[in-house]
């Protein structure tokens, strides 16, 4: 029972609880004329305009240093920046691997000389990141990556292909996993993270249309790509390290949680009127509010865990897997109980939020991890394999 007793239950200090009307106000202007469907998108969504503000607010980057241009604040206000833009809707995927890893990667991992070219630009919303993982054969299985980078009297020279990769289309910057020495059968030897800028001449990014009809991940090939000896960030060698760490930010967040808020309020919306009100629907409140409580409690607790440097790989991925379960859960719902009322009754609007989350929920436990992966993690943690 390691992994639950070590997520003791924290609060979120007052001074960044604080921030909060502050961006709901701001949100709430900012973002006034986006229909609920295209809020729905939120951390999948993207607006270079919107993020550029958010920068200018100091909202992007918040927890690092001020030398290098963030805000110098504690986990705790991402946090909240991070909730009240996913509980508006707000479209946030310009800037949101750059703000939630790449970030936190390049302080952790880079030269000074990186720190002070990549990270000012990422806090005012001018540099955006994707994450080069995935590969075609190598997914779940990523430490079979064959992206191959290979030293250079200047550099490297890069050859292979990503895919899946999120945002890659609007992106400037890939932080890519690659292979610097060995073979494929040499697995978390001989990998290393590099910084690829996707202006480059051979690289080449093919937007992938999904079941929605939205084209947010994409192919991204590099065909004989130099890089400088500055693309490597971190130790050559040391990429599997420097990637499992960085799974912690990506999997524990509010986002794996609140992809499916959006309709969840607009429904509510609607069964709190006269009308609509039932004992069903106050049932399905109920539950649904009664999971995402403990569940955000065990988030907010990771978080803490990240705050004091800790990696806590296995309590993110319990978040993660239980999160995007409940995430998956809301739209069947909420589409059971639609379907047991008057049709005519129902808002246009509301049907459209739910055939795009209905449409977008398989992927919420595929991106950043399936749930396979993350159960086999989960019991290894537990003690259980
Ligand atoms: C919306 C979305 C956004 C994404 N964005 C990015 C991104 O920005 N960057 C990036 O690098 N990747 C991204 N991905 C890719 C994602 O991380 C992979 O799709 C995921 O890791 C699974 O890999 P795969 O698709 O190769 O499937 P596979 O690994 O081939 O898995 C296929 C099936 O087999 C199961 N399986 C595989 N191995 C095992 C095992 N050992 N035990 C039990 N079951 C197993 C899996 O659970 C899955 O159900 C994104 C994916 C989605 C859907």
């Amino acid at each position: 029972m390691s992994v639950l007793h070590s997520l003791a239950l924290t609060r979120i200090p007052p001074e960044d609880e604080a921030l909060r009307a502050e961006v709901r106000a701001f949100l709430a202007e900012a973002i006034r004329d986006l229909p609920p469907h295209v809020r729905a998108r939120s951390w999948g969504g993207y607006s270079t305009s919107l993020s550029r503000q958010l920068g200018a607010k100091g909202w992007i980057g918040i927890t690092l240093p001020r030398e290098y241009g963030g805000g110098g604040r504690s986990a705790f206000a991402r946090y909240v920046l991070a909730e009240e833009f996913l509980a508006c809707g707000a479209p946030v995927g310009s800037h949101w691997i750059a703000d939630r890893q790449s970030g936190p990667l390049i302080l952790k991992y880079g030269t000074e000389a990186q720190k002070r070219w990549y990270l000012p630009r990422i806090c005012r919303g001018e540099a955006f990141f994707c994450i080069g993982m995935s590969e075609p054969g190598a997914g779940s299985d990523l430490a079979s990556v064959r992206t191959r980078a290979v030293p250079a009297a200047e550099g490297f020279v890069l050859n292979g292909q990503k895919i899946w990769t999120t945002n890659a289309h609007h992106c400037h910057y890939m932080i890519a996993l690659v292979r610097t020495s060995g073979t494929a059968q040499d697995r978390h030897k001989g990998l290393s993270q590099v910084i690829v800028d996707l202006s480059l001449p051979g690289v080449t990014v093919r937007p992938i249309e999904d079941l929605s009809g939205d084209s947010h991940f994409c192919e991204v090939f590099f065909d004989n790509v130099a890089l400088g000896a500055d693309a490597l960030i971190g130790a050559e060698g040391q990429g599997w390290e420097q990637v499992t760490a960085e799974l912690a930010f990506e999997r524990s967040g509010p986002e794996r949680l609140f992809s499916s808020i959006v309709l969840f309020d607009q429904w509510l919306a609607c069964v709190r009127t006269p009308k609509w009100r039932s004992a069903s629907a106050q049932r399905l409140a109920g539950k649904v509010l009664t999971q995402l409580a403990p569940l955000r409690a065990m988030s907010v607790a990771v978080q803490e865990k990240l705050t004091r440097g800790e990696s806590p790989i296995v309590e993110a991925a319990l978040v993660k897997e239980l999160g995007t379960t409940l995430e998956q859960f809301i739209p069947a719902a909420i589409a059971d109980d639609l379907f047991a009322r008057d049709a005519e009754d129902i808002p246009v609007e509301l049907l459209m939020t739910l055939k795009y989350v209905t449409e977008a929920s398989p992927s919420f436990s595929l991106r950043g991890g399936t749930r396979d992966i993350l159960r086999g993690m989960i019991a290894r943690g537990l003690g259980l394999r």
